[in-house]
């Protein structure tokens, strides 16, 4: 098989003042050898937190997975221990930040920074090391890498940053990059450029990429496979193909018409959806009947379940699942 992660069931909680904040809720998915898969959704649906409890970058004492599995190449990763993860960070499994000036050092030079995982995973000697973080900087497309390597983050524009990020993550080969909104910050010709950097590395490399977005152009211009994220679950899954021609949930609908048309003047008003997400999801029915134009009663009594459109594809709401009109009452009538 190929499948190279499986994440099963996965939950994950946070204590706050408010009390316990369940920020995912079963999320499964699959990820298979050189396939980009994108996670999207609005901010606090839980896809950023899916994606840091990867290699459990999450707040150690107020965060817990408190239920569920995650298996990279069959090892389960919700049992390791910081030691363990540690070595899985960075040569396994490589995650990439919206920000560069938060996520890395400016008072080390970038060289440093690239050096210090190869030292750290590889063993190999500083000359060795100053020599590979050369050809990585290359490869990412910044020039003179000899001479760069000696700089300062501050030295560098946005879109270089994320570059030498990109080549920090990259550098030892591992199978996985999470990458969480790194076009976020970028203007449109930027971010066009480093997801050509992202295929270009995962054309090279074959490396499997996870990337977090609430862009969709993002998605229609790298990702293979979509899950859609709501509330702490994902709502919808599929191709990029199945999603963007044929969705089905309500949720996934309003997203893509809320997208500006790619053939259209970009600076035209988003249609967004009405409402906000909850803060804490309900704890019964669908999370996001408060926002659905097509609420049934069923909706707000049972959590809708996973109903397969086709054999890659799959939703999660009443309207997919026959045994809604069994058992409860037509729409609600909404103007
Ligand atoms: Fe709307 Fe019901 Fe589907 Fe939820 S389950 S998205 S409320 S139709
Ligand atoms: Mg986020």
């Amino acid at each position: 098989t190929d499948v190279i992660l499986e994440v099963d069931n996965l939950h994950v909680s946070f204590t706050t003042h408010g009390g316990e904040v369940k920020a995912v809720r079963g999320v499964s998915f699959t990820l298979r050898k050189g396939e980009t898969l994108a996670i999207v959704g609005e901010s606090g649906c839980g896809k950023s937190v899916t994606a840091r409890s990867m290699t459990r970058l999450l707040p150690e004492h107020s965060s817990k997975i408190s239920q569920g599995s995650i298996r990279y190449k069959g090892r389960e990763l919700t049992k390791l221990s910081e030691k363990q993860l540690r070595e899985l960070r960075g040569s396994e499994i490589s995650m990439i930040f919206q920000d560069a000036m938060t996520a890395l050092n400016p008072t080390i030079s970038i060289g440093e920074q690239i050096m210090e995982g190869i030292i750290r995973h590889q063993k190999l000697s500083r000359a060795e090391a100053r020599k590979q973080a050369a050809e990585m900087l290359g490869l990412v497309g910044i020039s003179n890498p000899e001479m760069r390597l000696k700089q300062y983050l501050h030295e560098f524009s946005g879109g270089m940053r994320q570059r030498i990020m990109i080549a920090i993550a990259a550098v030892c080969k591992p199978s996985v990059l999470i990458a969480d909104e790194p076009t976020t910050a970028l203007d449109v010709t930027i971010q066009a450029q480093i997801i050509e950097l992202f295929k270009m590395l995962q054309k090279k490399t074959g490396v499997s990429i996870i990337i977090i977005t609430h862009d969709l152009g993002v998605v229609a211009n790298m990702a293979d496979r979509v899950n859609v994220m709501y509330a702490g679950k994902v709502v919808e899954a599929g191709t990029v193909d199945e999603l963007f021609h044929n969705p089905q949930h309500p949720y996934t609908k309003g997203l893509l018409a809320s997208m500006p048309r790619l053939d259209t003047d970009k600076s035209l008003p988003l249609t967004p959806i009405a409402g906000t997400p909850p803060d804490f999801a309900p704890p019964e029915g669908c999370a996001f009947a408060a926002r659905c134009r097509y609420a049934m009663e069923v909706c707000g009594a049972y959590q809708p379940e996973q109903t397969a459109v086709s054999s890659s594809h799959s939703a999660a709401c009443w309207l997919q699942d026959p045994r809604a009109q069994l058992v409860f009452q037509p729409p609600i009538k909404r103007n």
